[in-house]
């Protein structure tokens, strides 16, 4: 018999049933260090008194009006990003996929009110991930997650992820933008180069296209600055982000350029949910946090810290760590061993990781990290490496 909720998750046989800072606790009282973060999600960690306050506070105030009237949280929170990036708009939304499902509605409309409604077409990338709903699977064009779903949302074209050649040779008078993630997350944690992002906006600059990062994964601090893009010092046209940018309250936002952003007029698009002052609450509470003084050079420098430590592994155990990839505290390593096997191992010995294509197991802790859970991540990965080459 079908179990009540759905089938859809190899779900590991695990329960919690609380956390704190980097730590989760197990229904059986075991402690687990929680460099998994829910997917990137729990970006200050579980129970941050500050995000604890503001949800509780508010949820004793009001929860929910609909978009049919003004949300003072959501304007804050929508000023508060705006002036922190290269947005001039926001809409936000109940999750990634729907931040991108946004921007994708956008890019067409934006062509259309240009009398241009053929321009539809999207490049992506190989690897990509965008979400599960028809159209950014569609977008994503990977197999595994389009199988039995055809037919696909049409116009999307895909080129290899870091080829500005295959990029340009795509190109036709139908194309309206490019939409690619500055660091690939589900697909293996790939970081595209300072020089690929460039070239993406001198490409998109020449043929008059939009430029679209998914920065679901990548963004709200967790590479080290609020959108891993600025890395490379250029401004995309549009953005879309999620994860952590609630902390683990559900929600995303679609940030776009004013051009871009005017294409959505009322009744064009919308949401119940989405901006609701629960969620406004707390990601005005993530802000506060993130976007104090030396919050995103603490991120930077911890990264830099985990990752030099987990290369020193890698060197030590070649067979098992092939490489250690990614950026900032979205970190992967390429596996020997089957990645399943890793993150099933590295749990045993207490360390929650998640597994991504490519044979990758990513290490996603809360930004919040200090040097001494560095030093137990690292511990607890140089273990299992151990027992993984003595094996061998
Ligand atoms: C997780 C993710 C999504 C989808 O977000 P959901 O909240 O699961 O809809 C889209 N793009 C990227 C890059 C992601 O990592």
């Amino acid at each position: 018999m079908i179990p009540a909720v759905m089938p859809t998750y190899l779900r590991a046989d695990l329960a919690f049933e609380r956390g704190e800072g980097a730590y989760l606790f197990a229904t059986d009282g075991r402690r687990y260090l929680d460099f998994a973060s829910g997917i990137a999600v729990t970006a200050l960690g579980h129970a941050h008194p500050h995000l604890v306050k503001a949800l509780t506070d508010q949820a004793a105030k009001l929860w929910h009006t609909a978009n049919l009237f003004r949300i003072p949280g959501q304007e804050r929170l929508a000023e508060r990003l705006v002036a922190n990036s290269f947005a001039d708009a926001v809409f936000f939304t109940n999750s990634g996929g729907e931040a991108v499902e946004c921007g994708l509605k956008m890019l067409r409309k934006y062509h259309d009110d240009f009398g241009d409604p053929n321009r539809y077409r999207v490049i992506t990338c190989g690897g990509a991930f965008h979400g599960r709903t028809l159209a950014t699977i569609s977008a994503a064009g990977q197999e595994k997650h389009l199988k039995g779903f055809a037919p696909r949302v049409e116009g999307f074209d895909q080129v290899a992820f870091g080829n500005l050649n295959e990029l340009r040779a795509a190109i036709t008078a139908e194309t309206a933008a490019i939409l690619v993630e500055p660091v690939q997350g589900e697909g293996g944690m790939r970081a595209a180069s300072i020089d690929y992002l460039r070239g993406l906006r001198a490409v998109a600059d020449e043929y008059g296209l939009l430029l679209f990062f998914d920065e679901v994964q990548s963004g709200m601090g967790r590479t080290g600055r609020l959108f891993a893009h600025e890395w490379a010092g250029i401004e995309p046209d549009v953005v879309a982000t999620a994860k952590g940018i609630g902390g683990g309250f559900p929600m995303g936002a679609c940030l776009a350029k004013e051009k871009v952003a005017a294409a959505l007029t009322a009744g064009s698009h919308g949401s119940t949910f989405g901006g609701n002052p629960l969620a406004m609450a707390v990601g005005n509470a993530v802000l506060d946090v993130i976007l104090a003084d030396g919050f995103f050079d603490r991120v930077d420098r911890i990264g830099r810290l985990l990752r030099d430590r987990l290369e020193e592994v890698a060197r030590r155990h070649p067979k098992v760590i092939e490489e250690v990839r990614g950026a900032g505290l979205m970190l992967g390593l390429k596996c020997g061993v089957p990645n399943t096997e890793m993150v099933a191992e590295l749990r045993e010995r207490g360390l929650l990781s998640v597994g991504a294509g490519d044979n990758v197991v990513r290490l996603l802790p809360p930004l919040i990290i200090e040097e001494s859970h560095v030093a137990e991540a690292v511990d607890i990965v140089d273990q299992t490496c151990r027992r993984w080459q003595e094996a061998a």
